[in-house]
């Protein structure tokens, strides 16, 4: 049976229900990259005191994943400057806005490989990127549950790319598992997605051309080549 759950409307009538600008309501938000990050951050700054938790084994090259992180790291700076300064600009962006923390997970892409294995074909979409999806979710919902926070997401839902449906059970299935609690999201809806490029635009922001694991690259490689793209 379908989903026709609305994400984007469960999530709005929580923070519906927040006081903007309230210190105390910690949100652990796993982040894939500094793009995806920045509509989510600015989306929520105002309502939560957020934790950036940077945690991607599925990056399995080296110099890919540590050029990710240190934008992501820029990124969390810029949003601080402009709380620190007052001065912000575009939606979402009040006084109310909230400093942001980031926290580095470790790098494991051996991690990701081993549940990659015998799923190596599979199309990006498919079963190897649900295991993806709940390798980094339960990072996430592990510490969150661990360090108390009150709430733990991700900012995967922004990406056309990726099932919204799939990622909401997943993170609400942890949650019962951990004892934590799951915010819902659909962050492309609303022109999220549309933001996040407009933002990424306006801080420089590295963008990356495929998904992040080898297999996505070689996928995109192949696009390009066959000049599908
Ligand atoms: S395509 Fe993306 S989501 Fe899917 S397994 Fe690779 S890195 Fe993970």
């Amino acid at each position: 049976m379908a989903n026709s759950r609305n994400y984007a409307k469960e999530l709005d009538k929580i923070i519906g229900g927040l006081p903007k600008g309230a210190a105390g309501r910690r949100l652990l938000l796993h982040s894939c990259c500094a793009p995806c990050s920045s509509y989510v951050m600015e989306y929520l700054r105002e309502y939560f005191d957020i934790t950036v938790f940077y945690y991607n084994p599925n990056i399995t090259e080296a110099e890919e994943y540590w050029k990710r992180a240190e934008e992501e790291k820029r990124l969390v700076a810029e949003y601080n400057r402009q709380v620190d300064e007052g001065v912000f600009s575009g939606m979402h962006s009040t006084g109310a806005a909230r400093r942001i923390d980031i926290l580095e997970g470790d790098y494991e892409p051996e991690c990701f490989y081993e549940m990659a294995k015998g799923l190596e074909r599979c199309p990006e979409g498919g079963e190897r990127c649900f295991g993806c999806y709940r390798l980094r979710l339960e990072k996430t919902a592990e510490l969150a549950a661990g360090l108390g926070y009150d709430y733990f997401t991700t900012t995967l839902t922004i990406s056309p790319l990726k099932n919204a449906g799939k990622l909401n059970e997943i993170g609400e299935g942890l949650a019962r598992e951990y004892g934590t609690v799951f915010l819902p999201s659909d962050f492309k809806k609303k022109d999220g997605y549309k933001r996040s490029v407009e933002l990424s635009g306006q801080f420089g922001l590295y963008r990356q051309d495929y998904c992040g694991c080898v297999y996505s690259k070689a996928a995109r490689e192949a696009k390009k080549e066959s000049g599908k793209i």
